[in-house]
């Protein structure tokens, strides 16, 4: 089992997604929420915890700096998204360029 802490900086709730069941849970004020599968995913405060962090997504749209702990899966999953920002750029580039 794997803790994620995250340090809360807006007063949204964190979310996450499973991936192993696809699941997607929220932040409880006061109680734990847990995904349901084997792999745990569950949302505690702002502690993360899973089985296998790598199968859990970050859905809030925070910076990566605002986590306390670095760990490979979300920054692979920040990376992505800004990969796909970088192709929506050039799209609305070529857009404006006709
Ligand atoms: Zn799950």
């Amino acid at each position: 089992m794997e803790d994620f802490k995250v340090r809360m900086f807006k007063m949204e709730p964190i979310r996450v997604r499973c991936r192993s069941c696809g699941k997607e849970i929220k932040a409880s004020a006061g109680k734990p929420v847990c995904c349901g599968c084997s792999n745990m995913t569950t949302i505690k405060g702002n502690v993360i915890s899973a089985v296998d962090m790598a199968k859990v997504v970050m859905l809030n749209t925070y910076n990566a700096a605002d986590y306390d702990v670095s760990l490979s899966p979300s920054e692979l999953e920040w990376q992505e998204k800004r990969n796909k920002r970088k192709v929506r750029k050039l799209d609305f580039e070529d857009r404006s360029f006709k």
